[in-house]
C-alpha cells in the first residue's frame, strides 16, 4: 500500500529525513514514535506530499509520488490525514466541513455528499452535532469530526499526527476509541502517537525514529519488552 525507499528530505541545508525505508501492507497499522524533532511529522507529511522529498521514492497504492500535480492529487484522494490541531474550517458547520472535499475533489453531488457525511458522523458518534460550528464543540468532538471528514473521501490509508496530544485528558479516550474502531474495520493506518496503550492494542508494528532516521521497528510486544537500541531504551524510559 505504501512503500518508502531510501527517502531523504531537506529543509534548506538541514536534512530532516535520512534514508527512510518503510513498507506498509494493506490493513496494517503502524505506530510511529520518537523524540520531538525526530522527523515523525515530516515523514508522514511526505506521504501525501504536504512536504516534498528530494531523494529516494515514495509509492502509494502503486502510484509513484513524484512532483506531478496530477499524481499528487490522486494520492491525496486516497490518503486521509488527521492533525494535532483539528484544522476544521471554522466558518463551516460540521456537516459542511465533511461535505466540502467530496463535492470539490470527487465531484460528488450535494445530496450524496450529505448522505455520506451523515453516515460517517454517525460512525464517529457525533451525528447530533451536524449543524453546529467547530467552535461550539469540545476538542474531542472536533477531532472526531476531523476523522469523519477524512473518511468522507473513502481513503485507503489514514495518517494521524498526534491526534490526541492537544486534547484535555478526559477527551483522549473518545478519540482513541474512534481510532481503535477504525483499525478493527481493517483501515490501513500510520499513527504518530505517544499513546503506548494504543500502540500495544492496535499496532502491528511500532517504528521508532531519532534524528530523522528509523532506529528500529518491531511488533509492540517485542518493542516494549526488548528494545534493541540504547536510544529506544532511553526514549521508552522517558515516556513510560
Ligand atoms: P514533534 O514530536 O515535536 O512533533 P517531529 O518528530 O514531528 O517532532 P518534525 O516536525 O518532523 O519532528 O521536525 C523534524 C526536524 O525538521 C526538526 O529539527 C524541525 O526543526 C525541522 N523542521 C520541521 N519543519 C520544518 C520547516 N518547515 N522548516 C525547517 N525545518 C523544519
Ligand atoms: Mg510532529
Amino acid at each position: 500500500m505504501i512503500t518508502m525507499t531510501g527517502v531523504g528530505k531537506w529543509y534548506g541545508a538541514f536534512q530532516a529525513l535520512h534514508n527512510v525505508d518503510i513498507t506498509v501492507a494493506q490493513g496494517e497499522k503502524i505506530v510511529l514514535c520518537g523524540p520531538s524533532g525526530s522527523g515523525k511529522s515530516t515523514l508522514i507529511r511526505c506521504i501525501n506530499h504536504l512536504e516534498a522529498y528530494q531523494e529516494g521514492e515514495i509509492r502509494v497504492g502503486g502510484m509513484l509520488l513524484g512532483h506531478q500535480s496530477k499524481t499528487i492529487d490522486a494520492v491525496r484522494r486516497e490518503v486521509g490525514m488527521v492533525f494535532q490541531q483539528f484544522n476544521l474550517f471554522p466558518h463551516l458547520t460540521v456537516l459542511q466541513n465533511c461535505m466540502l472535499a467530496p463535492v470539490k475533489a470527487l465531484g460528488l453531488g450535494k445530496a450524496d455528499a450529505e448522505e455520506r457525511a451523515r453516515q460517517l458522523l454517525e460512525r464517529v458518534k457525533i451525528s447530533e452535532q451536524a449543524e453546529k460550528y467547530p467552535a461550539q464543540l469540545s476538542g474531542g468532538q472536533q477531532q472526531r469530526v476531523a476523522i469523519a471528514r477524512a473518511l468522507c473521501m473513502r481513503p485507503k490509508v489514514m495518517l494521524f499526527d498526534e491526534p490526541t496530544s492537544a486534547l484535555d485528558p478526559e477527551m483522549v479516550k473518545e478519540v482513541l476509541d474512534t481510532m481503535i474502531a477504525l483499525a478493527e474495520e481493517g483501515m490501513t493506518m500510520i499513527c504518530v502517537t505517544h499513546e503506548m496503550g494504543f500502540a500495544r492494542q492496535v499496532a502491528d508494528r511500532v517504528i521508532f525514529m531519532a534524528s530523522g532516521a528509523i532506529v528500529e521497528e518491531a511488533p509492540p510486544a517485542e518493542f516494549f519488552s526488548n528494545p534493541q537500541h540504547e536510544r529506544t531504551r532511553k526514549f521508552l524510559g522517558e515516556i513510560l
